[in-house]
């Protein structure tokens, strides 16, 4: 018996929108780029519901004659190509004619449209791969396509749709993306009737930006400098946050492949380890990277909406993108140090490392680039400030450290360095005991042991957090783990949190930047095997509160509290790193002291 039976076209039409169709913002996708393609210069766009209820889109493009309006919903309209040789040559966004008729197989849509030459216009509604209405109508010149209840008719595509929010953030990014990419094009983009971005054309990348963000975003931001490291090939340009900058997330990094928004991991790893030990673990750069290279050595199709790409010679782009990210921020940190003067004498020695390009190429170049941000006094108190925090992570490539060949006798204490380094006279060698990272070592391995009975004390003011409805669900998810960790949770309001207690430790610290750094690793990392995840929640959690906790360089310490701080190092399980992986006990020898005095 014959199994096989042909889909009539319109359910076959519906299983074909999914390729394109996914979401609200797939569909804001086509659509602008339909919009760029006609040459439009202003298009506004409508949201209802984060583009559940109703898209709509307004350009002044070249709109369309009245033939073609009825004709552009039909699978594989497209006045782009006549045939598949013109692919090499294309510089549309669009050429395969399938975006509106997905569309309309899965929502209601009406379309205003007309061209220059005509006196006016033409309506037209569509649903159901089916006319409903065609009339003349009056208009300006352009298109207005409008999209509303999508996935009436696919209930199961339906139930797939995020929360508003998180629909209405992809929007918010996509839209972003296209404002950058076209800085000359007028963009307005409103929310349930609400404006949330007016940009009107400018001429620079930077402009546009700053109205996109804001002028102390932009402010955050270095060109990328061209260099001879590029291969001839490639082009890039755009711009980077510098070291001071930080994000919770991914949301403004931003690459384009010859102008399109593109969405690729292996670019964004590149970026991310051109920051290696200039931002602190799980904080992300801003970045507006533009790479221009020739059509045959990138595949922009290999993916039905358009979002991948995927390159001819992946390994060189990347490492061009990473050497071009380092190179920016060490130019950037190196002209800040000319202009410096006075410095402190230990900042001096640590600032004077060469930065001829040769070190460029070799790997413990991250080492030095850290080397030039030294460890600051009260390092962790700059949080909420959005000040630098530079840690280094623990790496197998670390500087080697000099371990103590005996353990110490703690009456031996001569005397805190810099009030930041304790000083150690043991027989035939000199200790030097790095206090801050000392305290945050025995501060984890005891956080760690008292993983379930932190106790919190009540604070005598609740902290109000202001919270996201992703925070929300992720905060009474989690409600349990942060009970565990000292931190009683209240909400107040629909936004809002009351903070009632904290671990002790940390009542000097501030409390709110913890709680939502806590927050992101958990949205960020929750995906991850569920063991694993727990694994690095609590390691995540516990280094965090140790680094909050524990005395700062800078501190000035009794010797009692060094004898008690050197005892509880030494009863440490990992005594000689931080939970960083920076050296907590750094010695040298009486042997090579007398060397060094040629005695
Ligand atoms: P494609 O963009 O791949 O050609 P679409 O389904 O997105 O396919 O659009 C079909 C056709 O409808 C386009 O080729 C174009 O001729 C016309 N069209 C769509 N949107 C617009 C617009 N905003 N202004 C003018 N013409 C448009
Ligand atoms: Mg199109």
């Amino acid at each position: 018996m014959n199994k096989i039976k042909l889909l009539p076209p319109d359910q076959a039409q519906k299983i074909a929108a999914g390729e394109v169709v996914e979401r609200p913002a797939n569909i804001i996708k086509e659509l602008l780029e339909n919009s760029l393609d006609a040459g439009a210069k202003q298009i506004s766009l409508y949201i209802e519901e984060a583009g559940k209820k109703l898209i709509r889109i307004i350009d002044d493009g070249c709109g369309m004659s009245p033939e073609d309006a009825s004709l552009c919903f039909l699978p594989h309209a497209t006045s782009k190509i006549t045939s598949i040789d013109q692919l090499e040559t294309l510089t549309s966004y669009g050429f395969r004619g399938e975006a509106l008729a997905s569309i309309s197989a899965v929502s209601k849509v009406t379309l205003l449209t007309k061209q220059a030459a005509q006196k006016s216009g033409i309506l037209l509604q569509y649903s159901e791969s089916k006319v409903l209405q065609q009339k003349e109508a009056s208009c300006p010149q352009g298109t207005d396509l409008s999209v509303a209840d999508l996935f009436y008719n696919v209930p199961v595509r339906k139930k797939f749709l995020k929360q508003d929010e998180t629909e209405w953030n992809q929007i918010q990014s996509l839209f972003q993306a296209f404002c950058i990419s076209n800085p000359t094009i007028a963009f307005k983009l409103f929310h349930d009737n609400k404006l949330i971005l007016n940009a009107p054309p400018v001429t620079n990348l930077k402009d546009r930006i700053t109205q996109v963000w804001d002028f102390n975003f932009a402010q955050q931001l270095l060109p990328l400098k061209s260099s001879a490291h590029i291969p001839e090939w490639l082009s890039v340009s755009g711009y980077i946050s510098n070291h001071h900058f930080w994000r919770y997330g991914k949301q403004t990094i931003f690459f384009f492949v010859n102008e399109r928004w593109v969405k690729n991991p292996e670019l964004s790893k590149a970026l991310l380890k051109g920051y290696l030990n200039v931002l602190p673990p799980g904080k992300y750069p801003a970045a507006f990277i533009m790479l221009t290279l020739k059509k045959d050595l990138v595949d922009i199709n290999c993916h039905p909406k358009k979002e991948e790409v995927r390159f001819t010679k992946p390994g060189a782009v990347a490492t061009a993108i990473t050497t071009l990210v380092k190179q920016t921020l060490e130019q950037s940190v190196s002209h800040k140090l000319e202009q410096k003067s006075s410095l402190p004498v230990y900042e001096k020695q640590a600032y004077q490392i060469p930065l001829e390009s040769k070190h460029l190429q070799k790997p413990e170049y991250t080492h030095q680039l850290f080397d030039l941000f030294p460890p600051q006094p009260r390092t962790y108190q700059e949080q909420n400030t959005h000040e630098p925090i530079i840690h280094v992570r623990p790496q197998e490539n670390i500087e080697p450290i000099s371990i103590p060949q005996t353990e110490i006798f703690t009456a031996n204490i001569v005397g805190q360095l810099f009030n930041t380094y304790i000083l150690i006279d043991n027989d035939d060698e000199f200790i030097m005991i790095d206090q801050h990272a000392a305290h945050e070592r025995i501060l984890y391995e005891k956080f760690l042991k008292n993983f379930a009975h932190k106790e919190g004390t009540k604070l005598l003011f609740p902290e109000i957090i202001q919270l996201t409805k992703e925070n929300l669900v992720t905060l009474v998810k989690e409600k349990e783990f942060f009970a565990q960790q000292g931190f009683e949770l209240e909400q107040v309001s629909p936004t809002e949190v009351a903070l009632k207690t904290a671990p002790p430790q940390l009542n000097d610290t501030p409390l709110k930047a913890f709680i939502y750094d806590i927050l992101a690793f958990i949205e960020e990392n929750e995906q991850a095997d569920y063991e694993l995840f727990r694994k690095k929640l609590n390691e995540h959690t516990h280094s965090h509160m140790a680094c909050k906790a524990a005395i700062k360089a800078g501190d000035k310490l009794t010797h009692e509290q060094m004898v008690q701080l050197v005892k509880d190092l030494y009863k440490t399980e990992k005594r000689f790193i931080c939970v960083h992986g920076r050296p907590t006990i750094w010695s040298i020898s009486k042997h090579e002291i007398e060397k060094h005095f040629r005695r």
